[in-house]
């Protein structure tokens, strides 16, 4: 059977009526998703009736302050290298004119500081410097967990690799939204990625306990146009429930094995969002297995001091609301003007999942 292609997805979708509602704020939980929304051009070419909202898709954007803080000064210890993936190396964070901001500006003060693409890169790194500990500086949902316990689970592993986890689970923050009362969206196109490590069902509370039509959808523009079919087509029959519009990727119970190994080295913990504070069960910490390699128990007073700071944001930054879907980039009071790629002032704006970054790239101008 020949696959559907985008144009014909448009098609159909252009073919079914308005909803009664009078619109269907559809939101998604991927950097990915939006990326692909934003570069194909989708919001122009889809009825004005379908508002398409970013959401909190990008991990690098709700990584406390205070993390990247411990990983700062951590950068500056002796005998230790920060590694870390590429994005995390520019957030910056708020801290006083004299101290650095970011992992970029403690190397510029002589900081060990690594980026990295993937978690065995940071394995060779520990085996190279042996006289030092490095630490994985690890942030990111359940699609990078998975390849960090991969890791975390060999039996070769140098006693010199730490690691500081700021996992998160994408699914808490959906909750934290709809559990608000007003959550600003209709409707939920939910992360293929996730879902091929999770599994479907793991959004199965979003129609089923809220009433909100729900489709995991994939990453290429046909894909999405797939996944917003599922929600319009559920919208206008009133009969929320959960599509998987990804069957090519996403099976119900997601991948078990990948589940497992998250699940023998991590435990679900409460956790800090940037900006939004404490989600319930929406983070990552290591079990007593991972004890001997888990950085915070092994450097306390640089975590004391970065614990201190917990909650600081950078004045009239507001990537929270952005990435909670409340706001649009360009309605922040810093996009384009204090807030660039080129100086950014919130994380928003700095990881290619950010939705600042995103729309600056496409040409959203305030
Ligand atoms: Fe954050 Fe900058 Fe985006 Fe404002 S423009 S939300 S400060 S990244």
């Amino acid at each position: 059977m020949a696959l559907t292609t985008p144009g014909e997805w448009l098609d159909r979708i252009r073919a079914l009526p308005r909803p009664a509602s009078g619109r269907l704020r559809i939101m998604n939980v991927c950097g990915g998703h939006e990326r692909t929304i934003t570069h194909a051009g989708l919001r122009k070419v889809l009825p004005d009736y379908l508002e398409l909202i970013p959401g909190p898709g990008c991990p690098v954007c709700v990584c406390p302050e205070e993390d990247i803080h411990a990983a700062v000064a951590l950068s500056l210890t002796d005998d230790v290298i920060v590694a870390t993936f590429g994005d995390m190396v520019r957030v910056p964070c708020n801290a006083p004119r004299r101290e650095p901001r970011s992992l970029q500006a403690a190397r510029a003060l002589g900081g060990q500081v690594v980026p990295v693409a993937s978690p065995g890169e940071v394995l060779a790194l520990a085996r190279q410097h042996p006289g030092k500990q490095v630490v994985f500086f690890a942030a990111g949902f359940e699609t990078t967990t998975a390849p960090i316990a991969a890791l975390l689970s060999r039996t070769d592993l140098p006693d010199n690799l730490l690691l500081l986890l700021s996992a998160r689970q994408t699914w808490p923050a959906i909750a934290h939204l709809l559990e608000d009362g007003a959550p600003g969206f209709d409707a939920l196109i939910a992360p293929g990625h996730v879902a091929t490590i999770m599994g479907a069902e793991q959004w199965r509370f979003v129609p089923e306990a809220h009433g909100l039509p729900t489709a995991v959808a994939g990453f290429t523009p046909g894909l999405i146009l797939a996944g917003l079919h599922a929600v319009l087509r559920q919208a206008l029959d009133r009969a929320p429930r959960l599509d998987n519009a990804y069957p090519q990727c996403v099976t119900a119970a997601g991948n078990r094995r990948a589940q497992a190994l998250i699940a023998a080295l991590f435990e679900v913990t409460d956790a800090e969002w940037r900006g939004i504070g404490p989600l319930p069960d929406s983070g990552y910490g290591c079990t007593a297995t991972l004890a001997e390699r888990d950085a915070r128990r092994h450097f306390p007073e640089v975590f004391e001091a970065a614990y201190a700071r917990r909650g600081e944001m950078p004045p009239g930054c507001d990537c929270a609301e952005v990435v909670l879907g409340r706001i649009r980039p360009p309605q922040c009071r810093l996009y384009g003007s204090a807030c660039r790629p080129e100086s950014p002032v919130g994380p928003c704006m700095v990881s290619d999942e950010g939705a600042c970054r995103i729309w600056w790239s496409h040409g959203v101008r305030p």
